[in-house]
């Protein structure tokens, strides 16, 4: 999917020179050609371009986008638009013989939408136009066949009901249902001419009743005002929404075909179907799709009839299906892609009604590729841009075997298709709880974590789950966002389902669970199923294929990626998709595992130095065998550890929970009190008789860190700044760590990054404590080990004095999700309830969490990598946000000329494809494939 959205054309205003908005095609030539997607939207450019190739296209002309956007600053055509309309409406009624709506022999021609991106079903077409109370006697005589002319008008009515009139479908879907019902028909095709002309009668009534006008009889109006509404249907929620998530340019507006009818439900030797040259499944080879004798447009995608595979066709009209075949693989040579097209056979005769480009899976676009490279079709260098970086992540998901469950089993659909794949697995309610349960091999013992919503202390739960399960919160709750930088799959604010989490369990369906009752996730669907449902696993020979892909994409890439990756095991994979080092270790992560919270709980609660220090003597080891096993993994690729950086409470007890404790202590029973002992025996609580005393200390010392805005408040190097000794444990930790290592004989490249610098002088100050730590260590081991000091870019204040950093600094890391919250003053944990309204406004475009915004915050970065490098001018720059997986921002880093990106270890490859698309787009001048 093309997600590139370029600037508007200029529009000519000249006086002389009037713009062409209408596009004849017809007669075997075209005014138009398959490279006009912009004026003539995919389907227009798609119709010239067959008409020209001489294929048996319907002939019809094209009014080209600009009237669109015109009619949306001025709420309505100019005359000139009408004017050239007219125009071709006289030439495609010459051609034809036919005059619209009149006659012996009336023309009826389809009002088709097509925008330059396709967009499934966003917006509207009508058939049949130009029928009316006499036209519709024509089409009788002419075509001998009373029920075809019947079933014609009351098509038109209930789609030009709908669609300009926007009157609700199931008003008319009621009519069609009662008579049915009253003739005892079970297929729309039952209904003889008789009821169908009833149903006309009914139709208009509905028209007059809901729109309070007749269906208007005039062809002309008719088509102007059809004309208009398929304008509109541009601005239309559906289109919107899809424009939005789909990253669509607003401003590019649709185009207009308006094409001559052909009839496919002229009775037995008619019919209208779709198909793919290839299976946009799997990319297999085959001819692939479905068709329908007798019924008309949508009949073969709306489920009201069960469509017959394609290959039935050539048991039925074996030359049709040849023409078909010899058409559509024609096509495919054309475009040098697979196509996806739709068709219609008039009383034996083949007639093509669209191609485009057709969407696949990520295995499909993959096995295309590497196909049409072996046919010839296509190079490398252009196979290279097939696959979507962000369908990469289906080659390593699990599927849900759609066999293994009937709908008895399906408990929602509903839900937030968070991260893909399908897991199954046993329901646990605590973070706590999923780590007994799931004990050390969670593919043992799977587990299911089900929560109403997740927070940062249910992390080491979610890390051995198998899947997690939310009935709050949004696709960029937490849930969302840890499950999809885990790679595990996540179903998140599942509405349907009912989680009590004091009662360990959980209600859907009427059904109640408890811990331990299996259930299965799909995270790509969304849904949630009882029991324990068969599961695919990804295919060994799909990765090899993907394999034999990324081995041509690769050479072009120019930028290196780096992981995001804590733990020697993150490290671990992350190399195995391929990543150059790490450009994220989160020392904190390491803080929050059960054997060493304590000293950390103990650390934070100190009131002096020198207990602080005790405390932090006893994380030092933890920290080195920590940082040890990531060197060793790495084997002397750069390791990036960002020294402590969240605000201290977080690691405490929050503050209304402890409030409470005291508040009910008095009346805790005996079992409550041992809960509580057991909650709290971190902070010291051996008996009952202690709760009362350090309860209180402790929320004294919560109370004194609470923080209005944490985010903003005492964390990142204000925290090493106030507390030297913290930086200078860590240092120590990572030093003696590459120090030991490399005693070993294993390379190491250890980079300590400083978190939230704003000004030089922060960075001066926890840079000296570096160095005169590694500088005691190497002292005391009598080695010394190559090391780099630098810093997070995460301020706006730290970009605009970049220069003056870089002289402290020896490489920058943009924290993207900093710097986007500082730039927008936006708090990430709260930006979704302000979201919604500002995407559905259109004032933001895309969720800047989740893409980077390189209009402003991108323009941060640009000032900063500029500035910096102004100082240093091999200052290393790379960026280890969120978005460093993300294609697009992927793609920005390589522009700005960024030495690398780091992300999670499962969007690696993501963004290895991401940065190899970039690298070829610049050296083989093309934009996404194709040549710019
Ligand atoms: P969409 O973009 O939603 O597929 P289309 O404009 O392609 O909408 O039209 C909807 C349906 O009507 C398709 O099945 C198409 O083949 C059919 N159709 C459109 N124009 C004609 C025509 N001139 N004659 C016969 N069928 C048509
Ligand atoms: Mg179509
Ligand atoms: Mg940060």
């Amino acid at each position: 999917m093309a997600t590139i959205t370029l600037p508007e054309a200029p529009v000519q205003e000249s006086k002389k020179t009037t713009t062409k908005y209408v596009y004849f095609f017809g007669g075997g030539k075209a005014d138009g050609n398959g490279k006009m997607k912009d004026d003539l939207g995919g389907k227009g450019a798609g119709l010239a371009e067959m008409t020209n190739a001489g294929l048996p296209v319907p002939p019809g002309f094209t009014i080209q986008t600009e009237a669109c956007r015109e009619y949306m600053r001025n709420g309505g055509v100019s005359k000139e638009v009408d004017r050239q309309m007219e125009e071709a409406l006289s030439k495609l009624e010459a051609l034809q013989g036919q005059k619209l709506g009149t006659g012996e022999n009336p023309l009826l021609v389809s009002v088709r939408s097509g925008a330059k991106f396709s967009m499934p079903g966003m917006m509207d077409t009508i058939l049949n136009l130009g029928l009316n109370d006499k036209s519709v006697e024509a089409l009788v005589k002419r075509s001998n066949n009373p029920r075809f002319a019947a079933d014609s008008y009351r098509r038109l009515i209930q789609m030009f009901g709908n669609v300009v009139l926007e009157i609700p479908k199931h008003a008319f879907d009621e009519v069609f249902d009662a008579k049915k019902k009253k003739k005892k028909a079970k297929l729309d095709t039952d209904l003889d001419a008789k009821a169908l002309n009833e149903v006309i009668e009914e139709y208009k009534k509905v028209v007059k009743k809901h729109a309070r006008q007749d269906f208007p009889q005039d062809p002309h109006e008719q088509l102007v005002m059809a004309r208009d509404a398929v304008f509109r249907s541009w601005q239309n929620d559906r289109a919107k929404h899809y424009r939005r998530i789909n990253n669509i340019d607003d401003m590019l507006g649709t185009a207009v075909n308006v094409q001559a009818m052909v009839y496919g439900n002229l009775g037995d030797t008619s019919g209208t179907g779709v198909g793919f040259t290839r299976n946009p499944a799997t990319g297999a080879k085959e001819f692939y799709g479905e068709f329908l004798m007798n019924a008309q447009g949508e009949d073969v995608v709306s489920g009201v009839r069960t469509p017959v595979h394609i290959s039935e066709l050539h048991k039925i009209m074996p030359h049709v299906y040849d023409q078909l075949r010899d058409i559509t693989t024609r096509l495919e040579k054309h475009y040098k892609d697979m196509q996806d097209f739709e068709f219609t056979i008039q009383d034996g005769k083949l007639y093509m009604l669209q191609t485009r480009n057709g969407k696949r899976t990520g295995l499909a676009a993959v096995q295309v590729a590497i196909d049409m490279v072996s046919e010839g079709l296509i190079s490398k260098d252009e196979a290279i841009f097939r696959l979507d970086p962000n369908q990469v992540v289906d080659f390593f998901v699990s599927r849900l075997d759609d066999k293994d469950v009937r709908p008895e089993d399906v408990l929602t659909t509903k839900g937030i298709a968070a991260s893909p794949g399908a897991v199954a697995g046993q329901i646990v309610f605590t973070a706590d709880d999923a780590v007994e349960k799931a004990g050390h091999g969670a593919e043992k013992n799977p587990v299911i974590l089900v929560r109403a919503e997740t927070t940062p202390e249910d992390i080491h739960g979610m890390e051995v789950a198998i899947g997690i399960l939310t009935s709050q919160g949004g696709a960029t709750s937490h849930a969302a966002v840890v499950t999809r930088g885990m790679g595990k799959t996540c179903v998140a604010g599942a509405g349907e389902i009912v989680v009590d989490e004091r009662a360990r369990q959980m209600r859907a369906r009427g059904q109640v669970f408890k811990e331990g009752d299996w259930i299965t996730l799909d995270g790509t669907a969304g849904s949630v199923l009882r029991g324990k449902r068969k599961l695919l696993p990804p295919d060994p020979e799909n990765l090899a294929k993907l394999d034999k892909f990324m081995s041509w994409a690769e050479p072009f890439r120019k930028i290196e990626v780096r992981a995001n990756a804590d733990i020697p095991r993150d490290a671990k994979k992350a190399r195995e998709f391929g990543a150059e080092g790490i450009g994220l270790c989160r020392t904190e992560h390491m803080f929050f595992a059960p054997d060493r919270i304590p000293h950390m709980r103990a650390m934070i609660l100190a009131d002096n130095e020198k207990d602080r220090r005790k405390a932090l003597k006893k994380l030092l080891p933890y920290q080195r065998k920590d940082f040890e096993g990531l060197f060793k993994a790495m084997e002397g690729l750069p390791v990036t550890i960002r020294l402590l950086d969240p605000p201290l409470h977080e690691f405490l007890p929050k503050r209304e929970k402890l409030m409470v404790d005291i508040a009910t202590l008095p009346r805790a029973t005996a079992k409550r009190k041992k809960v509580l002992i057991a909650e709290y025996k971190d902070y010291g609580v051996k008996r009952a008789s202690d709760l009362k005393e350090v309860l209180r200390s402790l929320l004294a010392r919560v109370e004194e860190l609470h923080e209005f805005n944490p985010m903003l408040g005492l964390r990142g190097c204000r925290l090493g700044i106030t507390y030297p000794e913290i930086t200078e444990m860590q240092v120590r930790a990572i030093i003696e760590a590459a120090v030991a290592v490399e005693k070993e004989g294993i390379k190491t490249h250890a980079e300590v990054m400083i978190p939230l610098i704003a000004t030089v002088k922060e960075m001066e100050n926890q840079g000296a404590i570096v160095k005169r730590v590694a500088e005691d260590v190497f002292k005391e081991k009598g080695k010394r080990v190559d090391y780099h000091v630098g810093t997070m870019i995460e301020l706006p204040r730290a970009c605009l004095v970049a220069d003056e950093i870089a002289k402290e600094a020896q490489f920058f890391s943009f924290g993207t999700n900093d710097l986007t919250q500082t730039a927008f003053g936006f708090s990430r944990d709260d930006v979704n309830k302000i979201l919604t309204a500002y995407l559905q406004e259109g004032i933001l475009k895309q969720d800047p969490f989740a893409a980077i915004d390189q209009v402003g915050v991108g323009e941060l970065v640009k000032i900063g990598i500029e500035r910096g490098r102004r100082t240093r001018p091999d200052l290393e720059i790379g960026i280890c946000g969120e978005h460093g997986g993300e294609p697009e921002s992927v793609k920005f880093c390589h522009q700005v000329g960024m030495d690398y990106v780091s992300c999670s270890p499962f969007r690696v490859l993501t963004a290895r494809l991401a940065a190899a698309q970039a690298g070829a787009s610049d050296t083989l001048k093309v934009e996404g494939g194709r040549t710019k």
